[in-house]
């Protein structure tokens, strides 16, 4: 694979950094990434993913926009509004980098979709806002030896969780999580309310793994949590530790 003239303008910022360089860069353009909900998380997800030049992310999510989703959804315009979110990000994402393959899947993950959505597909990015698709990426990412980057957030409150998959010993959601809370389908946001700039942060943190993930560069998340209170503006990092009784064992 040779760089365009164009490709070495637009992503001469990141070639220039030395734990990136030509090598890394190519990393990212021959990277898959999918992005799970296009919310507070996949905004900025996607948008730095897309910008950053990974070669081909496709995001799912089977919402409309609301006018409730534009203090924090920030892929989105006023213009948005009762479209559906999958096409709406991805036409945005093409107008930041028309020179990366983007998909949209209008549709929400089930066990009987997963597979197909997600088959071409190396790393996923979790941005969902409920436990039912959160463990059902988790198990699916552990049986496919896939990696996983997952973010949640509530209220003033955030973590980001890396688990690669491919690696025997990485924890998983269940580790941390042994049961689906009750209410699984909840919508925090809606009962809880959330500050906008919150998908900012965890967002962009997890984009930051992806990327670290893909070039193999730096010290990623993975066998860690990191809970960031953002009234108090505090950075946990906390060590998870795989369970011996937990499906990421039997897997
Ligand atoms: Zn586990």
């Amino acid at each position: 694979m040779k760089f365009t003239k164009k490709q070495i303008d637009r992503y001469s910022r990141q070639i220039i950094l030395k734990k990136i360089g030509v090598i890394g860069q190519k990393k990212l353009l021959r990277s898959s990434v999918l992005i799970v909900g296009a919310g507070g998380l996949g905004s900025p997800i996607a948008i730095y993913l897309a910008a950053s030049g990974i070669g081909n992310i496709g995001i799912v999510d089977k919402d409309k926009v609301e006018i409730s989703n534009l203090s924090r959804q920030i892929i989105f315009t006023t213009n948005d509004i009762k479209k559906n979110k999958s096409s709406a990000a991805i036409s945005k994402l093409r107008k930041i980098n028309p020179t990366i393959k983007l998909k949209s899947f209008n549709k929400n993950l089930t066990v009987q979709n997963i597979n197909q959505v997600a088959k071409n597909f190396d790393l996923i990015v979790d941005g969902s806002d409920n436990f039912r698709t959160r463990f059902l990426i988790n198990d699916y990412c552990i049986k496919n030896q896939k990696i996983l980057v997952s973010g949640a957030i509530s209220k003033f409150d955030g973590q980001v969780y890396t688990f690669n998959f491919s690696k025997k010993k990485s924890p998983c959601l269940r580790c941390f999580i042994p049961r689906i809370p009750a209410n699984p389908d909840i919508d925090n946001c809606e009962y809880e309310g959330i500050l906008g700039t919150l998908g900012g942060i965890i967002g962009s943190i997890q984009a930051n793994e992806v990327i670290k993930e893909i070039v193999g560069t730096g010290d990623t998340l993975c066998g860690y949590i990191l809970i960031i209170d953002a009234l108090k503006l505090t950075f946990r990092k906390v060590k998870l530790n795989k369970r011996s009784d937990c499906y990421c064992n039997e897997n």
